[in-house]
């Protein structure tokens, strides 16, 4: 299927599940996760009127963004490497994927050095794998004081990466449980700490993440299909 043909769909999803719980559409932002994809098919979802695009891969972000407008927004969701900081810091609105205490070192010294304020989303390991990055849920509230001391990072909100399940209802209580750690926090008033997105959501489960709160949701394969890794 198409990517235009894709979209349409992913849309009326979203709309759907916006409906049921009683949400505005506009409260909720599509991420068409382009990692692996070639330009031409981030073209295409252009052609439908999105902007907003993540990649996991510092230069591949890099290199998309050299050549395409200017006014596209992306997005950092992946593992993100301290050396690599430069690639993404200046291009991209947001890093999602803020997870340790030495990767917000360096997005400070390399923002500070281009004289800019990075917005970040802070990592949260909700399930506890051991496979993926992130802050465990108890140590959040004391890394987001920490960070918030940083003069060139702004805390936006909170990302999550729910296990791989074949039931999304099974990844509900994880971004339940994010949303509810954002409220806490939220309350605390944390100086230089907003907490008004909450990034959670894939291809398997980004319905169940709106009904739970998601405002930034990340969808890929949904969007451009399978990718292949062995290229
Ligand atoms: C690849 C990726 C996605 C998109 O996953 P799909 O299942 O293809 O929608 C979302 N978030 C992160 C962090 C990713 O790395």
């Amino acid at each position: 299927m198409s990517v235009a043909e894709n979209l349409r769909q992913i849309e009326q999803r979203i709309c759907e599940a916006c409906e049921r719980s009683g949400r505005r559409r506009e409260d909720v932002t599509l991420i068409a996760v382009s990692k692996t994809k070639p330009v031409s098919m981030i073209q295409e979802a252009m052609d439908q009127g999105i902007v907003d695009f993540g990649e996991n891969k510092p230069q591949e972000l890099r290199d998309k963004y050299e050549v395409l407008p200017k006014d596209l927004h992306w997005h950092m969701i992946g593992n993100l490497q301290r050396n690599k900081v430069k690639y993404v810091v200046g291009r991209a609105v947001m890093i999602h994927s803020l997870g340790s205490l030495e990767l917000a070192e360096a997005i400070e010294k390399d923002a500070a050095r281009k004289n800019l304020v990075m917005p970040c989303l802070v990592e949260v390991n909700m399930a506890g794998e051991e496979s993926k990055g992130g802050i465990a849920p108890g140590q959040a509230e004391e890394f987001v004081r920490t960070v918030s001391a940083f003069e060139h990072i702004q805390i936006h909100g909170f990302m999550t990466i729910a296990p791989f399940v074949d039931d999304p209802e099974l990844n509900r209580v994880h971004f339940r449980g994010l949303r509810n750690l954002a409220v806490d926090i939220g309350r605390k008033n944390i100086d230089n700490v907003m907490v008004n997105e909450l990034s959670m959501g894939m291809t398997g489960d980004f319905e169940v993440a709106i009904e739970e709160g998601a405002t930034l949701v990340r969808v890929g394969t949904g969007i451009f299909g399978e990718r292949n890794y062995s290229l």
